[in-house]
């Protein structure tokens, strides 16, 4: 009997309740505490997951045992003679891929929604059992988890064993009659399942998945097998939504059922492409963040927040390889790479907040800001995702530079792999910095100053060129351009632009964002507000940049909107646009000396090996 066990039955879908039933063998002669994590790894804010807990008891087999609330998210028990079983039930209704969700189609859960810490006892081995739900509405459900099997029945449902409790946790659990997928990568059995009504190309899917799998292993391990033993992909695909959250040998997946591959659509479709690369990102975390683990995630409880400015790393490094992954596998082609990485650049480009925050505080303040971000967003903070992917390609462009092209940020990756992922000793603060600068040879510590402590603007000129990629930013075109793979000339009179992102809400077309430097603040008008009229003549979120762009140069308009319930006018005078726009195109062969040429080459097509 293992000391420690849950049983986890799908008791009301209809309610979306979870009952848990702990049972702790030997709970400590001073009173076992017993709490449920703030947040979850790789999701960093906290999300106090006990205030799920609906209803909570603890039995000795004598009685009722009595549990002392200490604060929000921990217990004690009063002190018993072992076993104590707690029975609670977790309410599940969290569309996400980072809590719990229960009802008749389907049951996932994280374990740290659901299972409550046994304090001084988290190194012990760490019993699962899964009960299966009776009903004629659920269908015939199958369990997908990466948790070892223990002892199982056809479907999954049974016991299951994790080491020790940060193992337990770290397997999410999903329940349905989904479809499934299996391929083969490196000789490692790999699984895909997706949950919910959704016809698409499953030969396909695997087919690409394994290219991209394999070229993450191949850039890691070069012929070796990967770190495990076996890998799950758990999708849950909706009507309309995005996701990912990375575990050790898996990950949760929501994709819109559209970016699924269709037998119809020969090409990649921009949704696919969205998730392969989502697959991709999530893929690179088996080593980069869950292997190669920042410290301060590694050391904490989970109790409370844990800082760090090391984001830039795990989410920047793995945001750049999760599409270049795509494009080094062949699943894409390097314009649609490229294309890819001209809109990141537009995002980050758009915001003003990149001269008002730095990379490692955009990490270090993740919690309260990255996590929690309001209309103010584009003006106040910058993206460790989307600038953090820029970083990484000047850092890779810089290794290069200095290495003479013998060493790349792939070699870096490896060496991170050596050091920390392989020994499982975490990455302290600094720690990549440090062992770039070991792998070149020579202080990093001015282009870290700049790029990663600084809010100067990358040379992003400068890093495409040396990669023998044009580069150049130009004034958006209309609303719906982010920019792209093909070198657009500059019309003479830029376009205008009253510095805003909208949304047609109703009969209005709402303001969603505006820019510190647009002309729409300069005016007076205010996230949230619902413009009716501009210059007398109706607004439609479609026909707005129309609207503003008929407005002749230097011109005040009259902006009719509505401001809660009040009516609003505002003088509004369109400005030119500013050049946020970015195009990334692929110089021509005869532009570029040998050994850019050799270099863009090595980049875009490496299959991993340095070869
Ligand atoms: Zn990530």
């Amino acid at each position: 009997m293992t000391d420690i066990q849950y049983r986890v039955f799908p008791a009301n879908p209809q309610a979306h309740l979870f009952e848990v039933e702990l049972t702790i063998q030997t709970p400590e002669p001073q009173g076992q505490v017993l709490s449920l994590p703030a947040w979850i790894p790789g999701s960093y804010m906290i999300r106090d997951f006990a205030k799920n807990i609906v209803e909570i008891q603890a039995n000795d087999g004598q009685g009722a045992v009595e549990l002392v609330r200490l604060d929000k998210q921990t217990w004690r028990l009063e002190p018993a003679e072992g076993p104590v079983t707690l029975v609670y039930r977790v309410y599940a209704w969290d569309l996400s891929v980072r809590s719990a969700h229960l009802d008749q189609t389907h049951g996932y859960f994280n374990g740290a929604s659901l299972f409550l810490r046994v304090h001084r006892q988290e190194q012990t081995v760490h019993e699962m059992a899964l009960v299966e739900p009776k009903s004629e509405v659920m269908g015939r459900w199958r369990v997908a988890t990466g948790m070892p099997a223990q002892q199982v029945d056809k479907w999954g449902f049974g016991t299951y064993r994790a080491d020790n409790y940060d193992a337990l946790i770290d397997y999410p659990v999903e329940m349905a009659d989904f479809q499934a997928l299996d391929f083969a990568v490196a000789g490692v059995p790999h699984r895909m399942v997706v949950t919910g009504k959704v016809r698409f190309d499953q030969e396909r899917l695997a087919r690409d998945l394994t290219r991209i799998c394999a070229q993450h292993i191949r850039m890691f391990h070069g012929d070796q097998a990967p770190p495990v033993s076996d890998y799950l992909f758990q999708t849950y695909a909706v009507g309309n939504g995005y996701g990912g959250l990375e575990h050790r040998n898996s990950t949760s997946l929501m994709c819109s059922k559209d970016e699924l591959p269709q037998t119809r659509h020969a090409e990649v479709t921009d949704g696919y492409r969205r998730f392969m690369g989502l697959c991709s990102h999530e893929y690179f975390h088996l080593w980069n963040v869950k292997r190669i683990q920042p410290a301060a995630v590694a050391e904490s409880d989970l109790a409370a927040e844990a800082y760090t400015e090391q984001l830039w790393a795990f989410e920047g490094i793995t945001s750049y390889y999760d599409d270049l992954g795509l494009c080094r596998a062949g699943v894409i082609e390097a314009t649609s790479y490229l294309e890819l990485l001209a809109q990141n650049i537009t995002r980050v480009m758009r915001g003003s907040g990149r001269k008002k925050q730095s990379l490692a505080e955009s990490s270090f303040y993740a919690w309260s800001k990255f996590y929690q971000q309001d209309e103010n967003a584009p003006n106040a903070i910058v993206s460790y995702y989307a600038k953090g992917t820029l970083l990484a390609l000047g850092l890779d462009m810089e290794i290069r530079r200095l290495s003479g092209d013998r060493k790349t940020l792939d070699d870096l990756m490896r060496l991170l792999w050596l050091r920390h992922g392989k020994t499982t000793r975490p990455v302290p603060e600094r720690g990549v910095e440090r062992l770039a600068e070991e792998l070149v040879g020579r202080s990093l510590q001015e282009f870290f100053d700049r790029y990663l402590y600084g809010t100067e603007d990358l040379p992003l000129a400068e890093w495409f060129r040396y990669m023998g990629i044009g580069f150049a930013l130009r004034p958006a075109a209309n609303a719906k351009d982010q920019g792209g793979a093909v070198r657009k000339t500059t019309e003479e009179t830029p376009p205008r632009s009253i510095g805003a992102r909208w949304k047609q809400s109703g009969d209005f077309v709402e303001l969603v964002t505006l820019s510190d430097q647009g002309a729409a603040m300069a005016a007076g008008l205010s996230a949230g507000d619902r413009i009716i009229a501009i210059d007398g003549i109706q607004a439609s979120a479609d026909k707005l940049d129309e609207l503003i762009a008929s407005v002749p140069a230097d011109t005040k308009v009259p902006v009719h909107a509505f401001r809660r319930d009040e009516l609003m006018v505002f003088d509004l005078t369109p400005r030119a646009a500013a050049s946020d726009t970015c195009d990334l195109w692929l110089l021509a062969q005869e532009e570029l000396d040998p050994a850019t040429l050799r270099r863009r080459q090595v980049w875009l097509n490496d299959k991993g090996n340095g070869a």
